[in-house]
């Protein structure tokens, strides 16, 4: 039985460890403030296009999640907040905690008619670029809670003020001010998770310099019904479909230089991407240049009958470099060809490098305690009463991040217990 006298937990990270976490603590009794940075919940898992090894689309999972939370009174959402401070102990944590303008507020139906006239627009963080929104915006069709945002770095704000009258709902306040908000808590699970690793840092891949070379995460957006080309696998130089398309493994993992761990989704996200490209283009051609492939358990199976299509083709070898036919934009790869003992150049359309997840915590001033050089959050160095779920722990997917979070919540709501 919940203590109903217990404090609240807090949750840092509204991705699908974090919104597993809190509903999980929730149905079982407990309250729980679920803080996350970003204006929506929905984390990464929302970029992706199918998941493996079904190859179904993550949102169904989703929105089951979301009705889980949408009528449950015992989570409070916190959204465009970040936690600035933690004081306290187990059982009597204090947070301070930020929350950015709210500038829509919930009386917004998602009509779209403050996007109509709002004259701003902003690189679509989102889209990883790739587009462009209006200041004001909406991150997907079923992104939740189901009100717009507005950029304030975009909008000109008063100044301009055109969404305010076009708002019939009177959802849009541009003198909304940023607040700060004191909340105690009895425990604190970090769920902060990933970004994709900045592939320009590995300068022989030419990412960030030639437009044909994408990461994985592009990949998925390039490819899903909601993204840029809206499904339409095209390359982004010039909307060339991508018929030849090379995928490279490890690109910076597994290298002390970048991310000296292997973030064990890569191969599995690149097997299902080929998925994408065969089934689009019947008559295309996929390569995968590897070291070795990590499709540990059950996704064996799944690799292994991609890996069967004769239009796959696998290159064991370390890429070496990659360049560009300034004339054509195609994109040519440099390998050693491992089993052939010689090395190979291939031309292709788009290369996909299959870059690794890179802690939130990774980097100075994030604000999250992160232990070691890879910016995860450990368990076992954390304070009592501090917990650590999902790839904010250590690189994972999603079936084992929503594994993790449920044991994590069951010790969370065990006093006293940390380990
Ligand atoms: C290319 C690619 C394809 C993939 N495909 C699959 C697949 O098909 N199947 C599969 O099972 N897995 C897949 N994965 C892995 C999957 O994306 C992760 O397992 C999943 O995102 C983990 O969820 P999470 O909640 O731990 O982290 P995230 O999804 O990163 O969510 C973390 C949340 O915390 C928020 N946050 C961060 N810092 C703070 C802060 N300081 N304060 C408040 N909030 C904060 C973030 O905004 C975010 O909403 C793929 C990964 C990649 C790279």
């Amino acid at each position: 039985m919940v203590d109903q006298n217990k404090k609240p937990i807090a949750v840092i990270g509204g991705g699908i460890s974090g919104i597993t976490a809190a509903v999980e603590a929730s149905e079982a009794g407990q309250n729980v403030i679920l803080l996350e940075k970003d204006p929506w919940l929905g984390g990464r898992v929302f970029m992706l296009h199918k998941y493996f090894p079904k190859l179904c689309s993550p949102l169904c999972g989703m929105e089951i999640n979301f009705q889980r939370i949408r009528n449950n009174n015992k989570v409070r959402i916190m959204t465009q907040t970040e936690v600035q401070s933690i004081s306290g102990s187990q059982g009597n944590f204090k947070l301070t905690v930020k929350t950015k303008p709210e500038m829509v507020n919930s009386n917004c139906t998602a009509c779209n008619k403050c996007v109509d006239v709002c004259p701003e627009e902003r690189s679509d963080d989102f889209n990883l670029g790739m587009k462009k929104t209006k200041a004001v915006y909406f991150r997907h069709p079923m992104a939740f809670p189901t009100h717009y945002a507005i950029d304030a770095d975009a909008c000109k704000g008063e100044s301009c003020g055109k969404c305010v009258p076009a708002c019939e709902y009177k959802a849009i306040d541009l003198s909304a001010k940023e607040k700060t908000e004191d909340i105690e808590v009895s425990s604190v699970i970090y769920a902060t998770g990933w970004k994709p690793y900045d592939a320009s840092k590995i300068d022989y891949y030419g990412f960030g310099k030639y437009k044909n070379v994408v990461n994985n995460v592009m990949m998925e957006r390039i490819s899903s019904p909601t993204g840029p080309t809206e499904g339409k696998i095209t390359r982004p130089s010039d909307g060339k479909e991508v018929k030849n398309i090379a995928f490279v493994q490890c690109a910076g993992s597994r290298d002390r230089n970048h991310l000296p761990y292997c973030s064990a989704i890569c191969c599995l996200a690149s097997f299902k991407q080929a998925t994408y490209v065969r089934e689009q283009y019947p008559d295309s051609n996929v390569t995968i240049f590897y070291i070795d492939i990590r499709t540990p358990g059950k996704y064996d199976t799944f690799q292994q009958k991609i890996a069967e299509d004769p239009n796959v083709n696998m290159v064991k070898g370390k890429v070496a470099k990659i360049e560009e036919d300034k004339a054509t934009g195609d994109v040519i790869v440099t390998a050693e060809h491992i089993l052939e003992g010689k090395k190979v150049e291939h031309r292709m359309d788009m290369v996909v490098l299959a870059t690794g997840m890179e802690p939130n915590g990774a980097g100075s001033g994030t604000g999250l305690p992160v232990h070691g050089e890879d910016g995860f959050i450990a368990l076992d160095q954390l304070n009592p009463g501090m917990f650590t779920t999902g790839v904010a722990k250590n690189p994972t997917d999603v079936t084992n991040s929503l594994m993790d979070a449920m044991s994590t919540v069951l010790r969370t709501m065990k006093t006293g217990d940390k380990a």
